[in-house]
């Protein structure tokens, strides 16, 4: 009793309690009771918590300035009530039995009045209270009456008013009550549909947990707000600034909200809130501290979790150690802690994410210039060759080994040429810097221009070349270059891959909003195994009667390359021995 006197015996600001209009009747109950039934004082507390506080005093100004917000523990009503005689709804407690010593610290004031000298005197230490109950039995507050302005205890008429008022004050401050419990939650239900808001809308967690101070102060009636992420995997923590629990002790901090967040609550701790069993004496060192430090009287500490982890902790705290956090409030705080915390995983993954676009990003660009910086280094060697095989083509004789050796020399150096270029255009159509430029143009040139460059092939391996396509301009958002390397590729391999007296067909058709061009063959066609990898760099099929044609097995990569850089795609339909249709699908221009 003795160590918890001085902040039990707080007295709060009254208006802090429910609203006007309810403390006004509160006081209007005060003061019929005190008339109506002949006494100087009477008091309505309510309870908040552990502590009951008096919110309407009727009687002297030195009665009201000494009771008015003045706070009782629960526990000490409870023990005087207990040893009290029972009047129906009034208790008396005669002043010889009263619980506690110091009756002066448990009820603030005692009345300056001389008993008379009768059997029923009225003794200034004399207790006389109605516990009122709200709907669920719960004790909500207490009427208490002192010094009868006709000296002597009350008789049968006056318990009989009494009764009747105790009544009255009851109703009226359920009424309150659940006024405020409407207000409470019409309140949390804002806060919650605001940082639902923030959460899902806001694209960074720092404009996130900026937003929801404003509704958490506000939806809690708070007077301190701290947001706080903890690490995960590469990313830091994370938080607004300052807060007060982390000063005093980060690390105990977030073993509180982790234990808290398994165990689905939140964490209380304040001057007139009964010790948390779940917390360590160490923990609640820190928790006392963090709240001297910060000024408060009482702080909420709530684990910001999904289904599946702690990612952070909401700590709200409150100045007024009288405003109690109700048990609506806590549930509330932790459901709306569980949305900020959705909004923390949907950001981090979008941040992991970027930073892998990023990492890929960074690793297309080193892989292109290596590739662009190999084959440029081949290409000078490789000219070399070539030229001195040209020059020994003058100067050895016409048979022999010699020119035998030369051959397979020039052979092998052209094939190495043709590797090096489909490198260096892969390098350049894989670079992710040089974008790709989308100017809308007529297809149907490049087309044919692919075919009139195919033409001598074709002719030499007796395949026919044949073309439909539409009247007049076919656009499309491609690179010329691009697309012409595209089909000459596609165009290359059917004829490549066909055999003689065959066809190929060529179709440059208009969609909604695509361009195709197919390239169909009757050529050696390609197996499902086959068709899976054909677009992999340097793949090249295991069907004999396509290894025997040369090949870098880089053609189809670059088209694939070209293609989606552009916003389209590339597809084959194949059957082995029967033939195959490449076709490439590009967006038209907007
Ligand atoms: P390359 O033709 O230089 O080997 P590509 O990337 O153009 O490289 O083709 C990869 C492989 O796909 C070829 O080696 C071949 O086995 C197969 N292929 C491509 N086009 C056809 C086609 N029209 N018919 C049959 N097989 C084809």
């Amino acid at each position: 009793m003795t160590d918890t006197t001085p902040q039990h015996r707080a007295q709060i600001d009254v208006t802090t309690w429910s609203d006007a209009s309810s403390r006004a009747a509160l006081d209007l109950v005060a003061s019929s009771v005190a008339e109506m039934v002949g006494f100087e004082i009477a008091i309505i507390s309510v309870v908040r918590g552990e502590v009951m506080y008096s919110v309407s005093v009727e009687g002297s100004n030195e009665a009201v300035q000494a009771m008015l917000g003045l706070a009782t523990p629960v526990s000490m009503i409870e023990s005087e009530l207990a040893r009290a005689d029972d009047w129906g709804r009034f208790r008396f407690v005669p002043h010889d039995r009263l619980a506690n010593d110091d009756h002066l610290a448990a009820f603030g004031w005692v009345p300056d009045l001389t008993p008379l000298d009768t059997a029923d005197a009225w003794d200034p230490l004399d207790l006389l209270i109605a516990p009122l109950y709200g709907e669920d039995g719960d004790m909500i507050g207490l009427l208490s009456i002192d010094v009868p302005l006709s000296g002597r205890r009350p008789g049968r008429t006056q318990r009989h008013l009494l009764e009747r008022y105790a009544a009255q004050a009851e109703r009226t401050l359920r009424v309150a009550f659940e006024r405020d419990a409407l207000a409470e939650r019409l309140r949390l239900a804002e806060v919650a549909r605001r940082v639902v808001r923030f959460a899902t809308t806001q694209d960074d967690l720092a404009s996130v947990l900026h937003d929801c101070r404003a509704p958490l102060l506000e939806g809690f009636r708070s007077d301190y707000v701290a947001i706080r992420t903890y690490a995960t995997g590469d990313l830091a923590p994370f938080g607004t600034s300052p807060t007060i629990l982390d000063e005093v002790g980060a690390e105990a901090v977030r073993a509180m909200a982790r234990r808290a967040w398994a165990d689905e609550r939140v964490v209380v701790h304040g001057d007139l809130v009964a010790p948390d069993p779940a917390l360590s004496e160490e923990e609640r060192a820190v928790c006392q501290e963090a709240i001297t430090n910060g000024g408060l009287g009482s702080i909420l500490l709530v684990p910001m979790g999904d289904t599946l982890a702690c990612h952070g902790h909401v700590a709200l705290g409150r100045k007024d150690p009288l405003l109690a956090w109700s048990p609506d409030e806590q549930r509330d705080a932790l459901e709306v802690a569980r949305d900020i915390a959705h909004a923390v995983v949907r950001l981090r993954t979008q941040e992991r994410e970027r930073r892998l676009v990023a990492e890929l990003r960074r690793l297309a660009t080193y892989r292109s210039q290596l590739l662009s910086t190999v084959s440029h280094e081949l290409k000078n060697p490789l000219a070399a060759v070539l030229g001195y095989a040209e020059v020994l083509d003058t100067l050895l004789p016409e048979a022999g080994d010699g020119r035998r050796a030369l051959g397979a020399l020039a052979r092998a150096a052209t094939r190495l040429g043709g590797v090096v270029d489909d490198l260096l255009v892969l390098a350049e159509v894989e670079d992710p810097d040089s974008a790709a430029p989308t100017e809308p143009f007529d297809a149907l040139p490049v087309v044919l221009g692919a075919i009139e460059l195919t033409r001598i092939t074709a002719a030499r391996r007796e395949v026919t070349v044949e073309l439909t396509a539409p009247e007049g301009a076919v656009l499309v958002c491609c690179d010329a270059g691009d697309l012409d390397r595209v089909v000459t590729n596609l165009l290359s391999n059917a004829i490549k891959y066909s055999p003689a007296a065959s066809t190929v067909s060529v179709v440059l058709a208009e969609h909604d909003d695509e361009v195709e061009v197919a390239v169909r063959d009757e050529g050696i066609g390609i197996s499902a195994e086959d068709q899976e990898r054909l677009f992999t760099e340097f793949f090249r099929s295991t069907n004999p009667a396509a290894v025997a044609e040369p090949g870098t097995g880089l053609g189809l990569t670059i088209c694939r390359r070209i293609v989606e850089r552009h916003g389209g795609r590339i597809e084959v339909d194949s059957t082995l021995g029967e033939g195959s249709t490449f076709r490439v699908l590009l967006p038209t221009p907007a």
